[in-house]
């Protein structure tokens, strides 16, 4: 059996994290390390998709409610827009795997990406 991952340990009330949005499928919390003056995680409840591409091919219904839940968190904790970021793979910054998204939002229109 593999090991629960961190979510699924906060998810369970083993650490201590705020849920400040949840559904049946799908739960919402600030990051311990923010890196925006809005810096969310939607997360599944289940832990059996590593990162997003899994759970696209796996469960696209639930990859849908993902983004509904992370569009509604940035509405309530901030304007309404927000920047999604699913880290995919050790190399470009994943350390947890199990699917998340970041959400972040406040005051980033001038960190935009690129150009
Ligand atoms: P990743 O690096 O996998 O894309 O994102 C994992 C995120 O989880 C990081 O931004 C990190 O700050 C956050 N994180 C790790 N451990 C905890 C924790 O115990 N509580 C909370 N709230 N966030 C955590």
């Amino acid at each position: 059996m593999t090991e629960a991952s961190i979510f699924t340990r906060i998810l369970q009330g083993d650490i201590p994290a705020e849920i400040v949005a949840e559904t049946d499928r799908v739960f919402v919390i600030r990051d311990i390390n923010p890196k925006a003056p809005v810096h969310l995680l939607a997360i599944p409840k289940t832990g059996e998709y590593r990162d997003v591409t899994e759970l696209a091919a796996g469960d696209p219904g639930l990859l849908a409610e993902l983004v509904e839940v992370a569009s509604d968190a940035a509405a309530r904790f901030s304007d309404g827009d927000f920047r999604l970021v699913f880290n995919t793979g050790a190399g470009a910054g994943q350390t947890v795997f199990h699917v998340h998204a970041h959400v972040l939002a406040g005051g980033l229109s001038e960190a935009s990406l690129g150009g």
